[in-house]
């Protein structure tokens, strides 16, 4: 009982998802001056493919597990985005952040549209050959529909490098060649990229940078609360903390910390475990909903949807709020921080850093030339705050949120690019 009543409000927090991320993309278009017809084009993605993978499990038994890519749009060229394995995955989520995909490789003006996978599964709950069969059934299931050229999946939540290596030598397999540029997020000695685990972190790094600027404030001596102590959050937390920022909130599934003095940013990394969680080591403290509304300049979510909400909106003290996590603000939180005159930088522009890697990850695998640490982050630096400053000038000039800026300018070369083939 309890399991369906899980699964039926997570059906309904997925297709929220997908509504609000459609009501979006239709003002974007109209403000664009495009017509309908451009909107029902790009609201769903092209293709869904679904898929059952069976998977002999290690006590000898099969368990046939669910599968699922989506391909939102391929006029710009081939799409691109990451697998996700996790119980509560749906078809209607996958189908939103394939469309998040396409939006951030417009941002930051990549010559991909946006693809998304996903497998429903606990991957806390096998083991390695499991996940192993697992990763390679999925990647037989989809071959016909991936590839260098067509769609290059990534990690995303529960998939690593690890995962990415078995993926990756299946499709060499398949297609009898190896393939290195058919996913990114590989370990390095598999073609993977300087800088890619810390790209999503970095990105926002410069966004919040960035953001602080035209608030007129420095990065040195401000207080951050960063919600999530994650891959994303974990490391942002090291870069403000060593970009002088005082980190005074961070938190994790169970908990949060709140200083006003700062937190011990290089201890919490130590005990932090692989999940992100180190606040049951202590006593002291706050709820993640207290942390959410306490005194700070920088507030960043970096752990799961629907954080700030109409509730809390009017409680937030930052002044600014950089989305690392996907799609932590509800519209009506948009709207409300908004209107305090709060600076909102939304998901699909702050977490684009792990896409732009990924995509010098594959662009490094075609040429067979291979960048260093410091290229990499140079040539990441330029892209964020070009983007950055392209979403801002949009919002100025068009007197929009940033969340609508971001849409604008995401949505436009996809939809331009239809137009010129013909499509609409
Ligand atoms: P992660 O699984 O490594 O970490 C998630 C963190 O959030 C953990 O500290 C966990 O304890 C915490 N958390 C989980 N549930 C929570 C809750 N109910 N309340 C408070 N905290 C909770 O994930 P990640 O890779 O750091 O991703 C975090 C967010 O950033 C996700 O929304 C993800 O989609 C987004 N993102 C990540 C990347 C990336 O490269 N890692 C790229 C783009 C976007």
């Amino acid at each position: 009982m309890v399991t369906n009543s899980n699964e039926s409000s997570q059906q309904t927090e997925s297709l929220n998802l997908l509504t609000s991320t459609q009501s979006v993309i239709k003002e974007a278009l109209s403000k664009l001056g495009y017509q309908e017809s451009m909107y029902e084009l790009l609201k769903e993605p092209l293709r869904v493919l679904t898929v059952r993978i069976p998977v002999r499990m290690d006590n000898g038994e099969v368990k046939v597990f669910t599968g699922y890519r989506a391909q939102h749009n391929d006029a710009v060229g081939p799409t691109k985005g990451g697998i996700r394995f996790h119980p509560e995955v749906t078809e209607e989520e996958v189908k939103a952040l394939s469309i998040w995909m396409s939006l951030k490789a417009g941002i930051v003006d990549l010559p991909y549209g946006g693809g998304k996978g996903g497998i429903i599964c606990d991957p806390r709950e096998m083991s390695f050959p499991e996940l192993e069969r697992l990763s390679r059934g999925y990647v037989r299931a989809i071959s016909q529909v991936v590839g260098p050229t067509k769609d290059i999946p990534a990690p995303d939540v529960f998939t690593n490098s690890q995962i990415m290596a078995w993926m990756m030598d299946e499709y060499s397999c398949i297609r009898e060649f190896d393939s290195p540029g058919f996913i990114t997020g590989k370990p390095i000695a598999l073609g993977g990229s300087h800088g890619r685990e810390t790209a999503t972190a970095k990105g926002v790094t410069i966004c919040i940078r960035e953001a602080a600027k035209k608030r007129g404030f420095e990065l040195n001596g401000a207080r951050v609360v960063v919600q999530g102590f994650g891959n994303a959050g974990a490391y942002l937390s090291k870069f403000m903390h060593d970009a002088g920022a005082k980190v005074v909130g961070i938190s994790d599934a169970y908990g949060a910390l709140y200083d006003p003095n700062g937190l011990d940013i290089d201890y919490l990394l130590d005990r932090r475990d692989s999940f992100g969680t180190v606040t049951k080591l202590f006593s002291n403290t706050i709820t993640n909903k207290e942390l959410l509304e306490s005194e700070c300049d920088i507030l960043v979510p970096a752990a799961i949807e629907n954080q700030i909400t109409a509730q809390n909106a009017p409680h937030i003290k930052a002044a600014i709020v950089v989305e690392a996590a996907n799609g932590p603000t509800t519209l009506e939180a948009t709207k409300i921080l908004t209107e305090r005159g709060i600076l909102l930088v939304p998901d699909v522009l702050a977490s684009a850093g792990g896409v732009t890697v990924s995509y010098f990850e594959w662009v490094q695998n075609n040429q067979g030339y291979y960048w260093s640490e410091e290229e990499v982050e140079e040539k990441l630096e330029k892209v964020m705050v070009r983007s950055f400053e392209n979403v801002y000038t949009t919002s100025q000039t068009r007197r929009v949120n940033m969340r609508l800026a971001a849409y604008m300018v995401g949505a436009r070369k996809m939809a331009e690019a239809s137009r010129f083939r013909g499509w609409v």
